[in-house]
């Protein structure tokens, strides 16, 4: 049977991880994965997922299922940590799901179930895997202007006049904050204009946020998505505690419906649990305990917040050093587009023989659009980039 198939395409990152490794040259840099790292090169576990863990560990009486539509606090804590209040109990609900392209895929799901017409539209550039899971789903993708290469800024014009020309059938994928793969991001006043759009053409908005905390803070970065939720009658948002809590490999997030009633959020949420239902009968329990325990409890609340914090600012201070650094050797202001930028990553906007030149001659190592990993640098790695980015350029 196997015979009949082609080779599926192979994913970028993981052959750019794999040429990493084989890599002998001393002094090596990855910026290529899409995951935290403090300035030793490693992925922590946070201090408050720790303490969690452990009380969980103590106080664990059942492995028992967990129910469709997983751990109602946790469902209920990451609606409000995403919403905080700007949109009515009766008229939300969430599904626990397996970090956040499970919940993404619940919600495409959702939203073929309610609109077998729908055509989702895709920021260009977007997240890769966000054009494969709408083929996937079965349903059609379009792309909407959002980055320019040469400024390092949003067309948001551009961006806003296709938005105008929308429609009821069309939905529109908004990064929440921390654009993946540019961190270019919409303004609150560009938030707002965006709003207006969704308002006067009835597009549906689908919100993906990935980082919240990761850009402008826990409750900046939520700007958009609240400031929608209270002019928008229905919309989504898919959660991911893969980065906030860097609980990566736990799979933990929330697909999250806002209908217009209550009985429209009672619908969404039974196809949701539906389509779960028929995947995979429940999600796992681990990631999501976890980040219960710790938002349900003050002290380690406190703690992660601070953690969270913490990370956030190491971010932005190696923004400002990378663009103050290239600045300091090509006296141009070319690349402060960099210290502009919020999340994890910056596009660069370099060719891809460059990109190439600087694997091969000085052992940096980034995706092929040049997107970057912020949190990949610090001192002297940030020198040495800066050092190769302009010789490459020059
Ligand atoms: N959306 C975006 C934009 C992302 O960058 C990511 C992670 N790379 C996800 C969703 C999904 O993350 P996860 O499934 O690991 O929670």
């Amino acid at each position: 049977m196997f015979e009949s198939l082609t080779p599926a395409p192979q994913d970028k990152i993981f052959a750019l991880m794999a040429a990493y490794q084989a890599d002998n040259r001393d002094g090596k840099i990855d910026l290529g994965i899409g995951v935290y790292k403090d300035d030793e090169g490693n992925t922590p576990v946070m201090t408050a997922v720790k303490k969690a863990e452990e009380r969980l560990l103590a106080t664990a009486k059942t492995k028992s299922y967990v129910g469709v539509a997983g751990d109602k606090t946790f469902n209920k804590l990451m609606i409000d940590l995403a919403l905080d209040g700007a949109v009515p109990d009766d008229r939300v609900r969430g599904v626990q799901a397996p970090g956040g392209t499970g919940a993404l895929w619940i919600i495409l799901m959702l939203i073929q179930r309610s609109n077998p017409d729908a055509k989702i539209w895709i920021s260009d550039p977007s997240w890769p895997n966000h054009v494969p899971m709408v083929e996937q789903v079965g349903m059609p993708s379009a792309s909407y202007p959002y980055f320019d290469p040469e400024t390092g800024k949003v067309r948001f014009e551009d961006m806003l006049a296709t938005l105008d020309g929308l429609g009821k059938n069309d939905v529109v994928l908004l990064h929440g904050c921390c654009h993946n793969p540019t961190g270019a991001n919409l303004s609150p006043e560009q938030w707002d204009r965006v709003i207006e759009s969704l308002e006067r053409t009835g597009a549906f908005p689908l919100i993906d946020m990935a980082y919240q905390g990761f850009g402008d803070g826990l409750e900046e970065d939520a700007y958009g998505v609240r400031a929608l939720a209270r002019k928008i009658p229905e919309f989504v948002v898919a959660t991911s505690c893969s980065k906030n809590f860097g609980l990566y490999r736990d799979r933990a997030g929330c697909a999250i419906a806002v209908g217009r009633d209550a009985k429209a959020a009672d619908l969404a949420n039974a196809q949701m649990m539906s389509c779960v239902r028929a995947a995979y009968s429940q999600p796992p329990a681990h990631g999501a305990e976890v980040v219960r325990e710790i938002l349900s409890d003050d002290a380690l609340r406190a703690e992660w917040k601070s953690e969270l914090e913490a990370m956030r600012t190491r971010m932005v201070a190696n923004r400002l050093a990378l663009a103050e650094a290239i600045r300091a050797r090509s006296n141009s202001s070319d690349f402060d587009f960099v210290s502009e930028h919020r999340g994890m990553f910056s596009l660069l906007g370099l060719p891809t023989a460059t990109v190439d030149q600087l694997k091969d001659k000085n052992a940096i190592y980034m995706l092929d659009d040049s997107r970057i990993n912020i949190a990949g640098l610090s001192g002297e790695r940030i020198e040495r980039l800066a050092d190769a980015i302009v010789a490459a350029t020059r």
